[in-house]
């Protein structure tokens, strides 16, 4: 088939940027590995020297092991991470999105305290999603930490996640922000590799929180919210049996 010299530009310069997203996130994994595991094996040596010690403060112990499962879990995500980007397909299983839903709350519990903020979380009970649970555990993060950067220092901030049926084969997953908002910019304008407006930012969420959504044959979409900021959802297919006819 015949392709026009901009289509064919576009492409490649499309293909460019993605295996430019892939090397350096999959370089920041590999490099992410070895202070991980560092860490982990001095927290475990901490804990060991302590308890033979019979250390007894037990806030003290309670928050070193605290710093180990997240070590663990960092490392985990890292590992999941890497696989995905070395062309390893993501390792879908039915699981219940409101499980996912929570454990991403739980994990960012001490940020949205120390910000003072609630999630409001709706959705009825819905169908199993096929899907990685630990990536996807990973959107939702990026996306929550996006919601929560944008609501920074915003009087009466709101933050939603709502989960429901789109069609009968997809579960819908909405987060909505009453921050600064998109500035009219669409999906492909805002998850293009190293876009960031923050001083600090890598611009490389949306970039991999899309990668994993149509890994998955879903879709990620960025509206404005009725809450008056950002609406960031994404799609998962249901397992196929539970399709609703
Ligand atoms: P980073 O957070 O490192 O900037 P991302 O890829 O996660 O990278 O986000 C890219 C950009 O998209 C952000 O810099 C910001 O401008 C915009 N963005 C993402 N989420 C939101 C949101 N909830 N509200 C407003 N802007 C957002």
């Amino acid at each position: 088939m015949w392709t026009s010299p901009n289509a064919s530009a576009r492409k490649s310069g499309k293909q460019a940027r993605l295996t430019t997203l892939g090397e350096v996130a999959s370089a920041l994994a590999h490099q992410l590995n070895q202070p991980l595991a560092a860490l982990a094996g001095y927290n475990a040596g901490v804990l060991r020297t302590l308890e033979r010690q019979n250390f007894s403060d037990t806030q003290v112990l309670e928050a070193l092991r605290r710093e180990g499962e997240q070590v663990a879990e960092a490392g985990r995500i890292v590992q999941r991470i890497r696989g995905f980007l070395t062309r390893r397909a993501p390792q879908p299983e039915p699981c219940a999105i409101q499980d996912i839903v929570d454990r991403a709350l739980t994990l960012l519990r001490h940020d949205l305290q120390d910000m003072a903020l609630e999630v409001k979380v709706h959705g009825a009970k819905l169908p199993c999603v096929l899907a990685d649970p630990v990536l996807v555990e990973q959107v939702l993060i990026n996306l929550l930490r996006n919601a929560m950067e944008a609501v920074a220092g915003v009087p009466c901030a709101r933050l939603e996640v709502t989960a429901q049926m789109a069609g009968a084969r997809f579960v819908r997953v909405d987060v909505d922000d009453n921050g600064c908002g998109l500035g009219g910019l669409d999906i492909n304008a805002l998850a293009a590799p190293f876009h960031s407006t923050k001083a600090e930012g890598m611009g490389m969420g949306l970039a991999i929180c899309r990668s994993v959504i149509e890994a998955h044959h879903g879709a990620i979409e960025a509206s404005q919210s009725p809450l008056g900021g950002a609406r960031f959802s994404f799609t998962l297919p249901i397992e196929l049996h539970e399709a609703i006819p």
